[in-house]
């Protein structure tokens, strides 16, 4: 995978010139063909994309996309990231999956997580990376290549390690109404069987003052999975409220910083997944072949 063995290069040469957090990140070995970002952004000035500046989007096979999903806790990152991890053949990684599966694995982290997650607070730079390394190791040894990060980087200095150690393509800044994000993370639910997600909430929020209206159907379990649904720890209200504190503080500044090297791709969720998913494939310059085959059936 192109972008681990730039990991490998860099962050070695890194561990080598400096003993930070750093030298978390994993060792990977697969032949390098990380392709030239300055390439890509050239490529990508006759694909105009959302208003006047081009963003580099990269979706030739033999460089799979590298993509990072950004926005508030609630906005539907996993959904969105999964959905598109699926039509582009790459992973997801999600980082706060990455942190909940070390939490139920009872490993020698769990208890200092549990605590931490709990309190909506952010995981240390050097747990989070390594736990991603490893992941990335995993999926390494599996043959994957290209991925969707989601979560991750949350922080400038995340950002900052990201950058020195591989090229991302384009950042997804996802944004919903503010109204919606709190009932959407109260209303989540996970079926404890098959891992499905649902959300209960039925937004509906009316239009006011020239503001427009937006409703967002309820994303309702099978009745197989309904009497095993589960809700995430950190999903009460009080945690909530202080994980939209903490991604003002410390996430949205990565925004800018993405912003300013000319990779963020601002994305307005207008409602729901059957009205967002068509305009973000359209945003993206994407196609969903099954996506059109299920609704014309
Ligand atoms: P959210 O719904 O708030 O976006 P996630 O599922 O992405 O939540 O993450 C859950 C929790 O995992 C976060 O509140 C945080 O404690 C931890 N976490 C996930 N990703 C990171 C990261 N990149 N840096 C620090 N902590 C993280």
């Amino acid at each position: 995978m192109a972008v681990l063995n730039r990991l490998l290069l860099r962050v070695r040469a890194r561990a080598r010139a400096t003993t930070t957090s750093y030298s978390k990140f994993r060792t990977f070995s697969s032949p390098c063909s990380i392709a030239n970002p300055e390439a890509d952004l050239k490529a990508s000035s006759s694909s105009s994309l959302l208003g006047s500046k081009p963003l580099p989007l990269r979706q030739d096979l033999r460089h799979p996309v590298q993509w990072v999903f950004l926005g508030c806790p609630g906005v539907g990152k996993g959904t969105y990231a999964s959905r598109l991890s699926k039509l582009l053949h790459v992973p997801h990684i999600a980082t706060g999956d990455l942190v909940r599966d070390e939490l139920s694995s009872s490993g020698p982290l769990s208890s200092q997580l549990a605590e931490i997650v709990n309190q909506g607070q952010l995981v240390s730079d050097e747990i989070i990376i390594n736990l991603l390394s490893k992941r990335l190791e995993a999926g390494e040894a599996k043959g994957e290549s290209g991925f969707i990060l989601d979560g991750f980087p949350r922080t400038i200095r995340q950002a900052e390690i990201l950058e020195g150690v591989t090229d991302i393509d384009l950042v997804v800044n996802l944004k919903l109404r503010e109204e919606a994000l709190l009932a959407k993370c109260l209303g989540r639910r996970t079926c404890s069987e098959c891992g499905g997600n649902y959300n209960v909430a039925c937004i509906d929020i009316k239009g006011e003052d020239g503001s427009p209206g937006m409703y967002m159907a309820p994303l309702l379990p099978p009745p197989h999975c309904a009497s095993k649904l589960i809700t995430r720890a950190d999903d009460t209200e009080e945690v909530v409220k202080e994980r939209l504190r903490i991604y003002y503080e410390m996430t949205q500044p990565v925004e800018e910083f993405y912003r300013n090297r000319g990779k963020l791709l601002e994305f307005d969720l207008p409602g729901g997944i059957p009205e967002s998913w068509p305009k973000l494939l359209q945003a993206l310059h994407l196609e969903d072949h099954d996506d059109k085959q299920s609704a014309a059936a």
